[in-house]
C-alpha cells in the first residue's frame, strides 16, 4: 500500500508526459507552436523532474537493466510498456519527448538560451556513435558488474538535490558545457535517447520543407544538430523550432512525406 501511494506522483509524471505530448504534437502539426508556448512547456517539465523525478526514462533505462524494481516502482511490464508507448509516440510524431518533457532534455534546452558563444559539432555520427558505446558499457557494467554507470553524470542526485554526494557537482557542469554546445547529455550519454533516435528516422511526421522553399539555407545555420537539410532523417532533431523560426516564407511543416 505505501508503495503504491509513493509511486502516484511517478503516474502523474506519466499521465502529464502523455498528455503535454498530445498537446504539442497538436500545435506543432496546425503550425501554432511557437518558442513561448516552448519556454512554458520546458519550465514545467523541469519543475516536475525535481519535484517528482519523472518522468525520467534515461534513469529507468537504467533501473531496468539493474533490475531494481524496488526503485522502478512498477513491475518490468509495466514499464516496459511506458519506454514503448513513447518510442512509438516518437516513431508518430518526431522527438516532442526529448524536446520538451524529459526534464533532463528540458532544463539543457533552457541552458542553451543563454546568450554564449555556441559551438556546433559537425559530425553528428560521431555524437551518435559515442552514445551508442556509452550506452552498451551502461547495459554491460549494469547486467554484469551491478554498476549504474549513469549514476557518474549526477543526473539522479542532481534532481533529487543530493548535494552530500559528490556527483551531484557533475551534472551542473554539463549543464554549464550544455550552454555553449547544444544537450551535451542527450547526444552523448543518454540510453533512451538511442531508441527514440532510431525511432524518429523513420518517423511518420517530421518537420519538412514544402514547395515555398528557397533554398536560402537559414534553417540548416540555426539548426544546432546539423537536422535541418532537406534530406537529413531528422534523428538528431530535438524538435526546437529554431529553423522554422530561422525561415523567412514559412516553408517547414510538421507532415508527412509527400
Ligand atoms: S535524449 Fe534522453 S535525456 Fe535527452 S531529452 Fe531525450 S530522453 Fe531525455
Ligand atoms: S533546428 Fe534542427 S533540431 Fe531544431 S527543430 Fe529544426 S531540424 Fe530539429
Amino acid at each position: 500500500m505505501i508503495m503504491f501511494l509513493e509511486n502516484i506522483p511517478k503516474a502523474i509524471g506519466m499521465v502529464y508526459a502523455v498528455v503535454a505530448l498530445l498537446i504539442l504534437a497538436y500545435l506543432f502539426n496546425k503550425d501554432k507552436f511557437n518558442r513561448k508556448i516552448g519556454y512554458v512547456f520546458l519550465v514545467i517539465s523541469t519543475m516536475i523532474g525535481f519535484l517528482i523525478f519523472a518522468p525520467m526514462f534515461p534513469y529507468q533505462f537504467q533501473l531496468l537493466v539493474l533490475r531494481d524494481t524496488e526503485k522502478l516502482g512498477a513491475p518490468i511490464p509495466i514499464v516496459l510498456v511506458g519506454f514503448l508507448l513513447f518510442i512509438v509516440l516518437t516513431f508518430v510524431f518526431g522527438r516532442i519527448f526529448c524536446g520538451y518533457i524529459c526534464p533532463i532534455g528540458a532544463i539543457q534546452e533552457l541552458g542553451y538560451i543563454i546568450p554564449v558563444k555556441k559551438f556546433k559539432i559537425k559530425n553528428k555520427k560521431a555524437t551518435m556513435v559515442f552514445r551508442g558505446v556509452f550506452t552498451a558499457g551502461l547495459i554491460v557494467a549494469g547486467l554484469f558488474f551491478s554498476v549504474g554507470l549513469l549514476n557518474f553524470t549526477g543526473v539522479n542526485y542532481f534532481f533529487n538535490l543530493n548535494i552530500s554526494s559528490i556527483f551531484f557537482y557533475v551534472f551542473p557542469a554539463l549543464l554549464i558545457v550544455g550552454t555553449f554546445v547544444y544537450r551535451p547529455f542527450c547526444r552523448f550519454l543518454c540510453p533512451y535517447g538511442v531508441f527514440l533516435s532510431l525511432a524518429s528516422t523513420k518517423g511518420l511526421f517530421k518537420l519538412r520543407r514544402n514547395d515555398k522553399c528557397i533554398d536560402c539555407k537559414k534553417c540548416e545555420k540555426a539548426c544546432p544538430t546539423n537536422e535541418a537539410g532537406r534530406d537529413d532523417l531528422k534523428q538528431e532533431c530535438y524538435m526546437c523550432n529554431r529553423c522554422r523560426d530561422a525561415c523567412p516564407v514559412n516553408a517547414i511543416d510538421h507532415s508527412r512525406k509527400g
